[in-house]
C-alpha cells in the first residue's frame, strides 16, 4: 500500500536541502521499489506569505493525512518584527502540538572521517552514536500554574511547574524502549529522583514499563552525572530517554559533541510512530540561496523516516551507507571541509544517490 509524505520545505535553506530529498526520494521509488507518494505545502515564513499564517489549515490538513512529514526549516530576518502569533516558529511548535509528536528523537553521530570536527579528542567521540529521545510536549515547558507575581515584601517571583502524569511518563517510555529495540538495546533513564518526586515517579514508571521489554538493559542515571558522562566517555551510551527540559539541554550537548550542525537529523514522533522528520538546523539565511548548506542532515532525515514510520530499515541502512561512503570519497560541503575543497549542495546531493544506486 502506497504511504503518503507531507513534504514542507519552508524557508531560506529549506528550499534547498529538500530539493535533494526529493531527489533522493526519487531515486528510492524508481530504482529501489520504494511505494510512497509525497505532496508538498508551505509553512513558516513561506505559510504567512502565501496564506497569511505560518502553519495554513491546508499544510495542517496535508500533515494529518499523512504517514510521516519531512520539514525542511523555516524562519528568516524579514519575518522577525512579525506578531508572536504569525511567525514563522508558530508553524513548527503548532504542528508538534496539532499532531501529539510527544517523542523527540535526537541521534548525535560522529562518522569517523569527521572526527576532527569535534571539540572533544578524536578517540573520544570517533564512531559515537547515541540516540537521546526526549519528551517533547508536557513537563516543565508547558506545566502550569506558570508566570510571575508579586509578593507581599514588594519583590516579584518568577515560578513554573514540572508536572508529569503516569501515562504522559509510560508513553516516552515505551517509545524509547521501542527505539532501543531497533538498536542495542541498551537504555538509560536520566531524571533527578535524589531531589525531585516527579524524578521519583519517572523512575517507577519507567522500571515497571521495563518490565516489558526483558531483552532491554536499562539503567538510570541522575541528569548532572548524565551531562558529565556525555562529555567524558559519550560512547557509553546508546539510547537516552529523559524529560523536556533535561532532554533539551543533553540533546544540545550531544549534538555539539559531532561539531557540525549540518550533519544531524531529527525525528518527533506520535504514538502510533507517525513522525515529523527535520534536521537539527535552522534556515541559516547567511548562505541561503547559495547552494553551500550542507543536505545530509536532511538527507539522514529522510533515512530515520523510513526507519521509524515507514517500516523500510534496509533503505534507510542503505542511506547511511551512502552518507558514509561519499564521506570516505572525499565529499566535503563547506560546513564539514575544514578550509580543503568543498561541493555545491546540489553535487552532494548527487554523489549520496550515486553512492545509493552503487549498492543495487
Ligand atoms: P541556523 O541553524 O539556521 O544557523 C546557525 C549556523 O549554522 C549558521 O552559520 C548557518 O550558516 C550554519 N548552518 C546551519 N545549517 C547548515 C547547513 N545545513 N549547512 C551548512 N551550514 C549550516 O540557526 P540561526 O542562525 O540561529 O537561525 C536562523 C533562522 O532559523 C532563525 O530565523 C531561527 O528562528 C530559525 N531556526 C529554525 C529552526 C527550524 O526550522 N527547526 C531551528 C533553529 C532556528
Amino acid at each position: 500500500m502506497s504511504r503518503k509524505i507531507a513534504i514542507l520545505p519552508g524557508d531560506g535553506i529549506g528550499l534547498e536541502i529538500i530539493a535533494e530529498a526529493e531527489k533522493m526520494l526519487q531515486c528510492l521509488q524508481h530504482d529501489f521499489g520504494l511505494d510512497v507518494e509525497t505532496e508538498t505545502a508551505a509553512i513558516g515564513g513561506a505559510g504567512f506569505d502565501q496564506f497569511g499564517h505560518p502553519l495554513p489549515e491546508s499544510t495542517l490538513a496535508l500533515c494529518r493525512q499523512s504517514d510521516a512529514i519531512l520539514f525542511g526549516s523555516i524562519g528568516g530576518p524579514q519575518y522577525d518584527s512579525l506578531d508572536r502569533e504569525l511567525r514563522p516558529e508558530r508553524g513548527l511548535l503548532g504542528l508538534r502540538s496539532s499532531l501529539e509528536l510527544f517523542s523527540n528523537l535526537r541521534p548525535a553521530m560522529l562518522y569517523p572521517q569527521l572526527a576532527s570536527a569535534s571539540s572533544l579528542k578524536p578517540e573520544i567521540v570517533s564512531g559515537l552514536d547515541i540516540m537521546i529521545v526526549r519528551e517533547l510536549t508536557g513537563g516543565i515547558y508547558f506545566g502550569q500554574p506558570r508566570g510571575i507575581r508579586d509578593l507581599e515584601n514588594g519583590e516579584r517571583q518568577g515560578f513554573n511547574t514540572l508536572v508529569y502524569a503516569e501515562h504522559e511518563i509510560e508513553r516516552i517510555a515505551r517509545s524509547a524502549f521501542d527505539i532501543a529495540m531497533l538498536r542495542n538495546r541498551k537504555l538509560c533513564s536520566v531524571d533527578k529522583a535524589n531531589v525531585l518526586e516527579v524524578s521519583e515517579l519517572w523512575r517507577e514508571v519507567v522500571t515497571a514499563v521495563g518490565r516489558d521489554y526483558a531483552d532491554v538493559e536499562l539503567s538510570h542515571m541522575y541528569v548532572d552525572n548524565a551531562a558529565m558522562q556525555l562529555v567524558r566517555a559519550p560512547k557509553q551510551f546508546d539510547v537516552m530517554v529523559t524529560g523536556n527540559m533535561f532532554g533539551d539541554i543533553l540533546s544540545d550537548t550531544a549534538a555539539m559533541l559531532t561539531g557540525s550542525i549540518g550533519m544531524l537529523p531529527s525525528a518527533s514522533l506520535d504514538k502510533n510512530g507517525k513522525g515529523m522528520y527535520e534536521p537539527i538546523h535552522g534556515s541559516a539565511p547567511d548562505i541561503a540561496g547559495k547552494s553551500i548548506a550542507n543536505p545530509l542532515a536532511t538527507l539522514l532525515s529522510v533515512a530515520m523516516m523510513l526507519r521509524y514510520s515507514l517500516a523500510q530499515p534496509e533503505l534507510a541502512n542503505m542511506i547511511d551507507t551512502a552518507v558514509g561512503n561519499v564521506l570516505n570519497q572525499g565529499f566535503r560541503t563547506a560546513d564539514i571541509a575544514a578550509g580543503g575543497n568543498a561541493v555545491s549542495t546540489v553535487e552532494m546531493g548527487d554523489a549520496v544517490v550515486a553512492a545509493l544506486r552503487a549498492q543495487i
